[in-house]
């Protein structure tokens, strides 16, 4: 496909590629969770469970871009189908483009993108983070080696809207459900106690931390307080609570 020169060099820069993909499904998983199913050349994205696309977002202002990031819930090259869950609770540009983008829209996305993958060398792995996490660590959970063990400690609005992952037998699972309950998305209380009551297995694991700014960085001081190596801990901030992502789809830090 043809790009212009600015995006060729951030291409180059990312050693990612541009695919154009169609929108050919549109399902509600839960009140927070809208999943896309997009149909194209998706060898071309094809990289490790965990990574991303990112995708121009039309703004009100068409001067204005705003690129949101979205993890790569799962790829079929056989089908040429690619499927990504956004959270739609924002209400920010991202939310809106997913649950308006009609079916048979054309979109191009950059990718594969990201650092975080499954740690192959780890005995456990544990996830936690909010909802904008639950497409990464079940895509990193469903490639988890037989016999494993996966454990999932999700905040969540409401409980009852949260995806179970479906993992095969011989993966043991853990998950629990933390109700925000009426705090602010930014308050790692939540996160922070079914964490530190969560009993982690013997052996060395890995924890695999998403979700918003703050939060993130609250579990990663706790992990290491709770004995953990850095190399034992993936974290990945998403979102920052009261400020858009920036034009490029990361979370504004503080400098
Ligand atoms: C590497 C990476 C992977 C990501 N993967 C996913 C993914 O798989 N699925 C997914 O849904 N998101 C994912 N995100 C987050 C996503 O890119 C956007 O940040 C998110 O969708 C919000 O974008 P927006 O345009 O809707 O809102 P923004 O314009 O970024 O924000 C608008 C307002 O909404 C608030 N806000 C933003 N997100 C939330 C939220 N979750 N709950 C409450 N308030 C919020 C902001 O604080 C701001 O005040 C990922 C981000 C990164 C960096």
């Amino acid at each position: 496909m043809p790009v212009n020169e600015k995006t060729a060099a951030l291409l180059e820069r990312l050693g990612a590629n541009l695919v154009p993909l169609v929108l050919i499904r549109r399902e509600i998983l839960s009140r927070c969770i809208i999943e896309l199913e997009f149909a194209g050349p998706v060898e071309d994205l094809v990289g490790k469970p965990g990574n991303d696309v990112m995708v121009d977002i039309p703004t009100t202002d068409p001067d204005v871009q705003a690129r949101r990031r979205y993890s790569i819930r799962s790829i079929d090259v056989t089908q040429q189908r690619m499927r990504l869950w956004i959270e739609t609770s924002s209400g920010g540009p991202g939310a809106t483009w997913a649950q308006q983008l009609p079916t048979g829209a054309a979109i191009e996305v950059i990718g594969p993108r990201g650092q975080i993958s499954l740690d192959l060398e780890a005995d456990w792995h544990c996830f936690v983070g909010d909802m904008t996490f639950v497409s990464a660590a079940y895509a990193m959970a469903e490639a988890i080696e037989p016999p494993g063990q996966a454990l999932f400690v999700i905040e969540v609005e409401e409980t009852e809207d949260l995806v179970l992952p479906q993992l095969g037998d011989d993966i043991a699972v853990t998950v629990v459900a933390v109700d925000r309950a009426g705090r602010l998305p930014n308050d790692p209380s939540g996160l922070l106690a079914a964490f530190a009551a969560l009993e982690l297995p013997e052996l060395d694991g890995h924890l695999y931390f998403g979700g918003e700014l703050r939060v993130v960085a609250a579990l990663r001081n706790a992990a290491k307080e709770r004995g953990l190596s850095d190399e034992q801990i993936s974290s990945k901030p998403y979102w920052r609570y009261g400020v858009a992502n920036l034009p490029h789809g990361e979370p504004k830090k503080d400098s």
